[in-house]
């Protein structure tokens, strides 16, 4: 994981600074969903094409494409 320092989150309630990796407040105990990068669904989508790619058996998609 890369991790931004530099990157201060605060409190969406009490606007008390929170931890790189905290999601509840220490001080007033709120919920702060912790940002997920913008590549997350991309990485999500591009797990599914391997798997799609490691379940499907090539032999048939071959066979209509006329590679065999
Ligand atoms: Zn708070």
């Amino acid at each position: 994981m890369t991790r931004h320092p530099a990157t201060r989150r605060l409190c969406r309630k009490c606007h008390a600074e929170l931890g790189v990796d905290d999601s509840r407040c220490e001080a007033c105990g709120a919920s702060n969903p912790v940002p997920v990068p913008w590549y997350t669904p991309i990485l999500g989508l591009a797990i599914v094409a391997l798997l799609f790619l490691l379940l499907v058996d090539f032999s048939d998609v071959a066979k209509v494409l006329g590679f065999e």
